[in-house]
């Protein structure tokens, strides 16, 4: 059977890496995070204290990135080299979260990303979260899937999980955070976060990891056994 392309789009703190990767594990495929990449370059950028306004600027950091993901054993999954550099902690942090939209807004940068997201994808056999895959990087890409969430839900999730590393961020700030993203995300001129008109909807709010991950499998054997599709919400 040819393998895949899996595209995987929606708001932010959706679950998107959770059932991609679990996914890919299930497919044996590839999950590529395209969102690490928005974030390993934001990092860049503030760690190199640019102007986000000085556009020649961000244009020489991007000439010099190399973004890579390797696997580790250790952590068995893969982590977001830049430059060589495992920088997974470091991309998730609370400043890159909050600038990263802005950035990821830029028509360089998206040019930068959408063009090694491309390459990732010429060897097929692979899951890509983000918010533009089903749209823009892989349009053809035979599983679309577009995933959402009640926001309060989303904000409880990400808060639980930023207890451990910001246990001073309270869970308005992180309802607004994710608000934020997603007013960028989906107002930008360049590649807005759009459901793409061929997209298979999840609603997550009230499912389990499990219950997602069966819906989105039984969605993908649909694809590859050529059986008519029923498009519909679930949720
Ligand atoms: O997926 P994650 O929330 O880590 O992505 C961080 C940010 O990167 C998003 O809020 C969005 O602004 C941007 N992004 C994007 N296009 C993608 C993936 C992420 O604009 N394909």
């Amino acid at each position: 059977m040819r393998p895949l392309i899996i595209a995987i789009d929606g708001y932010s703190s959706c679950g998107k890496s959770t059932l991609a990767r679990q996914l890919a594990s299930a497919l044996q495929y590839r999950y590529i995070d395209s969102g690490a990449m928005y974030r390993a370059i934001t990092y860049e950028l503030l760690r190199r204290k640019v102007d986000l306004h000085d556009r020649d600027a961000i244009q020489q950091v991007l000439n010099n990135i190399h973004l890579d993901f390797q696997y580790d054993p250790a952590k068995q999954r893969s982590v977001m080299l830049l430059n060589g550099e495992d920088v997974e902690l470091a991309i998730r942090s609370w400043e890159v979260s909050e600038a990263v939209s802005q950035v990821a807004a830029l028509p360089e940068v998206r040019e930068f990303a959408v063009a090694q997201q491309r390459r990732m994808g010429e060897q097929r056999a692979i899951v890509m979260d983000g918010r533009d895959i089903g749209t823009v990087v892989f349009p053809d890409a035979e599983v679309k899937i577009f995933m959402t969430a009640d926001p309060h839900i989303r904000a409880q999730r990400r808060w639980k999980e930023l207890q451990a590393t910001h246990p001073e961020i309270s869970l308005a700030e992180v309802e607004k955070n994710l608000l934020e993203r997603d007013r960028i995300d989906t107002q930008r001129t360049v590649s807005p976060l759009r459901k793409a008109a061929d997209a298979f909807v999840i609603d997550n709010s009230h499912l389990t990891e499990a219950q997602q991950l069966q819906l989105a499998l039984d969605y993908v054997r649909q694809i590859q056994h050529n059986q008519p599709i029923r498009k519909t919400t679930i949720s």
